[in-house]
């Protein structure tokens, strides 16, 4: 290949990194200016230059630049200065990103499914350069973050998710595949917009819909093999349900809305009890907003209560409610429910909305999982902090604009006595000359360690008890320094060897449970990540491979 080439290969580009010897031997010499700089120096000054941007979208560009010229050092950034770039490259920006994708767009990063490849999907995959593929993430655009129905734009989540599963999971960039399936949108403003990039047309649905995704999946199994995760993301709620449930039985699927979210906040739960004392039995639990992620998590609460007390889901159920558009879920109401909430329709009298809910039912934890921002009220708060000590108070909708309350409202309005964490990241809060630290509850803790578990294991399906699994493992890696904080998670500084912990754990419950596939069990997690040829470091980025194979070590 000529050394033109090279420099124009984002996979092997390394720009002035390149040695005198490397440049005699690529025939690159003339074509870079004589300097060598590391990949140090590189990131020192990459660095410098993205914090000069006052236009959060300026830094997101500049980092999909870096990723399309020198993938190795995109992920050095991104490794090393986790806590400053996460907010760039996910939630909030990555939302404003994709409402703005049309005029941003350069250099397809994913495979665009549409309409228009209906069969002929299988050979649409073998248009990928890459063949051995170990997780797709993949959406339909229809209910991007708390945005809505951004169409084909949505292809900012599953890129922004699957550099994730690198930077915090290990996982080879050349193993992800971002996918974003193009049914048209319903968004009237991408309709009329003259750069849209997607399908100008309504939605399909029913029949149509089903049809494209059964195609879809058959042809993932049929080019990828049995082993290959995918991971459904920011899916409507009409049909991510049905997706998982017709899924589930035959294919690795894991939808992160539902499963991943709820694997995070139960993990949050479990360590706030060290905070707010007593047993998990002991709360009860309100929601704002009964969809993917309300539902998903109430349910694996119920689980987890389930396993502890040895009493049914049905009764556990019962200490958690919800509350939808229409006010709080209860028996009585006459309108039929979506079938994801009937098991929290329970008996009380009607109740219309936040407020008199939080009064009528008395929930230790509020959770806001509506994607409507500012509903956490001024009375809401107090009304939660007048019922508890320690009110702990979750806003988990994203982006930024849809937190259901800041994390200043939340400390100041309560005087300073909530635990709080929300889904996009809050600066600290400085009140009554006390600096408060919220954390982040946001599935980014733990989908990259629990899709490595399923890999590293060779798992074939996802079961529940690997997602307890995870939030047991993300509770454990909470420190007491993090807890003398108020923090309820561990600093995303640490996500490497927090997803690998999960990673672990995550495998070993496919093992124990006999959905492992890789057999015989390796000795080791290190064993296990090299025959795969994952790598949750890259040596190649010089990083210190002790505490990057810190998990290594562990027992799996
Ligand atoms: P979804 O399935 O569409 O559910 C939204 C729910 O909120 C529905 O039950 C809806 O009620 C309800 N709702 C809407 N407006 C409301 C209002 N004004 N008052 C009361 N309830 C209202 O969406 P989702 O997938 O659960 O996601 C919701 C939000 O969570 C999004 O902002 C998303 O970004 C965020 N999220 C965060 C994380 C994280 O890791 N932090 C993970 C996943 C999702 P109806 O059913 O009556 O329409
Ligand atoms: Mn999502």
């Amino acid at each position: 290949a000529s050394g033109y080439t090279l420099l124009r290969d984002p996979r092997h580009n390394k720009g002035l990194a390149f040695t005198e010897y490397e440049r005699d031997a690529h025939y690159l010499r003339g074509l870079l200016p004589p300097a060598l700089m590391t990949q140090e120096l590189q990131e020192k000054k990459l660095m410098h230059n993205l914090r000069q941007y006052e236009v959060p979208l300026q830094r997101y560009m500049a980092m999909m630049d870096l990723q399309e010229r020198n993938e190795r050092l995109f992920y050095k950034l991104l490794i090393d200065n986790v806590e400053e770039l996460l907010p760039v490259v996910y939630t909030p920006t990555v939302g404003e990103a994709c409402q703005k994708y049309g005029s941003i767009f350069r250099r397809p990063q994913g495979l665009y499914i549409s309409l228009k490849e209906k069969g002929k999907i299988l050979e649409v995959l073998k248009n990928w350069p890459e063949r051995n593929i170990q997780v797709i993430v993949v959406t339909d655009g229809e209910r991007i973050l708390g945005l809505g129905d951004l169409g084909c734009q949505g292809m900012g989540i599953p890129v922004g998710k699957l550099s994730l599963y690198t930077a915090l999971g290990g996982l080879r960039p050349s193993a992800c595949l971002p996918v974003t399936i193009d049914v048209g949108t319903n968004n009237e403003k991408l309709l009329n917009d003259e750069f849209y990039i997607g399908l100008r047309q309504r939605r399909a649905t029913g029949q149509e819909y089903a049809e494209l995704l059964e195609e879809f999946m058959t042809a993932v199994k049929k080019n990828y093999g049995e082993k290959v995760l995918v991971q459904f993301e920011d899916f409507a709620n009409h049909n991510a349900f049905d997706l998982l449930e017709k899924y589930s039985p035959t294919h690795l699927v894991f939808n992160d809305d539902i499963q991943g979210t709820a694997s995070v906040v139960l993990a949050g739960l479990l360590a706030a009890l060290k905070l707010v004392g007593g047993a998990l039995a002991d709360h009860k639990f309100l929601f704002l907003g009964a969809g993917e992620a309300g539902t998903g998590i109430a349910e694996l609460i119920a689980l987890e209560l389930s396993k502890q007390t040895k009493a049914p889901l049905e009764e556990t159920r019962k200490k958690i409610w919800l509350v939808d558009s229409k006010g709080l879920i209860v028996s009585s109401r006459k309108e039929s429910l979506q079938h994801f909430k009937k098991p929290w329709s329970h008996d009380h009298e009607p109740v219309k909305g936040l407020l008199d809910a939080v009064k009528a039912i008395k929930p230790t934890v509020l959770i806001g999982s509506s994607g409507v921002g500012k509903t956490f009220t001024k009375e809401v708060v107090e009304a939660m902090a007048s019922i508890n000590e320690k009110p702990l108070i979750l806003a988990l909708s994203n982006p930024t604009s849809q937190s259901e309350c800041t994390a200043e409202e939340a400390y100041t309005w309560s005087k300073g006595r909530a635990i709080f964490a929300s889904g996009s990241p809050f600066d600290p809060v400085e009140y009554n000359s006390e600096v408060f630290v919220p954390g982040q509850a946001n599935n980014a803790y733990i989908f990259p360690g629990f899709g490595l578990g399923l890999i590293m294991s060779g798992a074939i399906r996802v079961h529940d008890d690997m997602l307890l699994a995870a939030s047991d493992a993300l509770a454990a890696q909470v420190k007491q320094e993090n807890f003398d904080k108020g923090l309820i998670y561990p600093p995303f500084s640490n996500i490497r060897n927090i997803s690998a912990n999960i990673a672990a754990k995550v495998a070993a419950k496919a093992y124990e449970l006999g959905l492992a596939s890789r057999l015989p069990r390796p000795k080791g997690p290190r064993q296990a990540c090299r025959e795969l040829h994952v790598q949750p470091s890259l040596p190649k980025l010089s990083l210190n491979l002790e505490r990057n194979f810190a998990f290594c070590n562990q027992r799996f």
